[in-house]
């Protein structure tokens, strides 16, 4: 082999808050702080700052390479900071999801063995409750709080003293890019969440790939509002290709909320946010009721559930607001497909566009992607036939965190298997119709639960919809619907099968049953949990 003479220029996080202070140093990070002010850090200011973090952390905790550091925050300036900082340490930040229960919790941060943890005072109440089990933890340190705040947590360090403390000068331990940088757990509807460990070339890689023009297409204009919380998948990637890319920050805090969110997005003329279906949902009702000027998000960033399509209509024709649909894993860093359209497009009606839209897109460079049947013969291109969804990529896990490399999760020959399944079509964009653990399998077919929701939210009477699989004699499963009606209305099978019917749907998908319920079952990261509403139909709810 003819080895090429370029550098091996080490892929390290480093160098991303260095080039933003060179470059950007007048760039900021626009935190809404617990007292609703507003807080604005300069790059410049914070690559200091976090130098000084880094270099307490070992200095004065005694953090060594390798070891995993927790936070447990909203997003805010100096959960940035950490995402900096202790990587810069060589450490890995796990970061916890609040939203856990503290059986959960606990067992997350014993088994990811944490040594630290940063706690965001507005959640220390909650995180003492919840961690109380966890036994791994030698110091804590706090931020947002106050110096006399009464807390059950032994070994408390203030954040602020950290930094006063650590030297500015700091020379960065995160020297060789496959170090772990970061990590996150899955929330684990079966079974313990599994944890996710991101190198430092990983995630430099997936900034590259959040940053391009076929992705997000981050610059130096943009002003980006990350909704999407820094506790759940690395808030898709945005501290890091934000500050890559010298757009400005804009942190919520704990306000996520519609109104806020609203103030923010007008007042700060954001250009890029990315959240949850939920919150935009929010957002969307929320203008309705007071007006405010949203026109300046170039791109409205939706994943973690399907972004509906009508959702995405009423941004585009009433908002102005340009919506792209995304797709990602916590196990890819998070991010995989996204949905723009593309020059072959330009012909379609706006209907169809919507439709296009509506899937959950192609994979970004950096990504491949396959469907397979049952037996692993991958499936093909055609955007009719159904199949695993498997990934492989320079941003996907090879393994879990202290885990044995399974064949449930891992194929022999190298791809992640996503547990979703999905339609390709031929020109690439991907379509989620299910998990494979919530497929419907009726007399050998498939029956997609995702397309029957999409359908029956879209009848007057229904506000939610979840289709689950009951075992049947006959056809082995067959699909029932939860509902959750509108305010006064009422389920009616006939009148929802009939509706379905005129939809297009063949006979045998329409559900066997339908059951009324006040709420529907989600997991702590607001997904149907249709494991739960399987449980309560076997336990005889119905
Ligand atoms: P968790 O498993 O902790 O809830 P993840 O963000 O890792 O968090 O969940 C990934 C899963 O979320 C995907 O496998 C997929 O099922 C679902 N998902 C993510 N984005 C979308 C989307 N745009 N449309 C439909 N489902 C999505």
């Amino acid at each position: 082999m003819l080895e090429g003479l370029m550098m091996d220029y080490q892929l390290t996080l480093d160098k991303i808050i260095e080039h933003a202070a060179r470059l950007h140093p007048n760039k900021k990070v626009i935190t809404k702080l617990p007292d609703g002010s507003f807080h604005e850090l300069t790059y410049g200011e914070m690559a200091k700052r976090i130098r000084r973090l880094s270099s307490a952390l070992e200095s004065v905790l005694g953090v060594k390479p390798g070891d995993r550091v927790g936070t447990f925050a909203w997003n805010n300036y100096q959960h940035l900071e950490l995402y900096f900082a202790i990587p810069g340490a060589a450490a890995v930040c796990h970061t916890l999801n609040i939203r856990l229960n503290g059986e959960q919790l606990s067992y997350i941060i014993d088994h990811a063995e944490d040594k630290v943890v940063f706690v965001d005072g507005t959640l220390l109440p909650l995180y003492e409750q919840l961690a109380a089990g966890s036994t791994s933890v030698q110091a804590h340190v706090l931020f947002n709080v106050d110096r006399d705040v009464q807390t059950s947590l032994d070994n408390v360090y203030f954040y602020e003293d950290l930094i006063e403390q650590g030297d500015e000068n700091y020379q960065w331990a995160c020297t060789d890019e496959r170090m772990a940088s970061a990590m996150c757990y899955t929330s684990g509807t079966t079974g313990n969440p599994k944890g996710a460990l991101y190198s430092h070339r990983s995630t430099f890689l997936h900034t590259f790939g959040v940053m391009q023009a076929n992705a997000m297409g981050l610059g130096e204009t943009d002003t980006i509002l990350a909704v999407v919380p820094q506790f759940h998948a690395m808030s898709w990637g945005l501290p890091y290709a934000g500050v890559y890319s010298g757009a400005n920050l804009l942190m919520p805090g704990q306000f996520l909320q519609a109104e806020p969110l609203a103030e923010m997005t007008e007042k700060y003329r954001v250009t890029v946010a990315a959240g949850v279906p939920t919150i935009w949902n929010g957002l969307y009702h929320e203008l309705k009721n007071n007006p405010r000027d949203i026109s300046t998000i170039r791109a409205l960033v939706v994943g973690g559930s399907a972004m509906p399509r009508a959702l995405t209509r009423a941004y585009e024709t009433e908002l102005n607001v340009d919506v792209l649909h995304a797709w990602g894993m916590t196990e890819m860093s998070p991010i995989g497909t996204v949905s723009a359209l593309m020059s072959h497009h330009a012909d379609l009606s706006t209907e169809e566009k919507w439709d296009v839209k509506a899937t959950q897109g192609y994979p970004v460079s950096g990504v491949d992607m396959r469907i397979c049947d049952e037996e692993g013969n991958e499936l093909p291109w055609d955007g009719e036939q159904m199949g695993e969804l498997q990934v492989r990529g320079f941003w996907v896990s090879k393994q879990y965190y202290k885990l044995d490399k399974s064949a449930d999760h891992f194929t022999a020959d190298g791809w992640f298997r996503t547990g979703d399944v999905a339609t390709m079509s031929p020109d690439g964009y991907m379509r989620i119709t299910d998990r494979t653990k919530d497929l419907v399998k009726s007399g050998g077919e498939w029956i997609s639960s995702v397309d029957l929701e999409n359908a029956l939210i879209g009848h007057e009477d229904v506000m939610e919809a979840a289709v689950f699989a009951v075992p049947d004699a006959r056809w082995a499963e067959r699909p029932w619907a939860a509902i959750t009606p509108k305010d006064g209305a009422s389920v009616d099978m006939d009148a929802l099968n009939q509706y379905l019917t005129a939809e297009g749907f063949a006979k045998f998908w329409l559900p066997d049953n339908y059951v009324s319920v006040d709420e529907l079952p989600k997991t702590s990261t607001g997904k149907l949990d249709k494991k739960v509403l399987r449980k309560m139909h076997a336990d005889g709810a119905w």
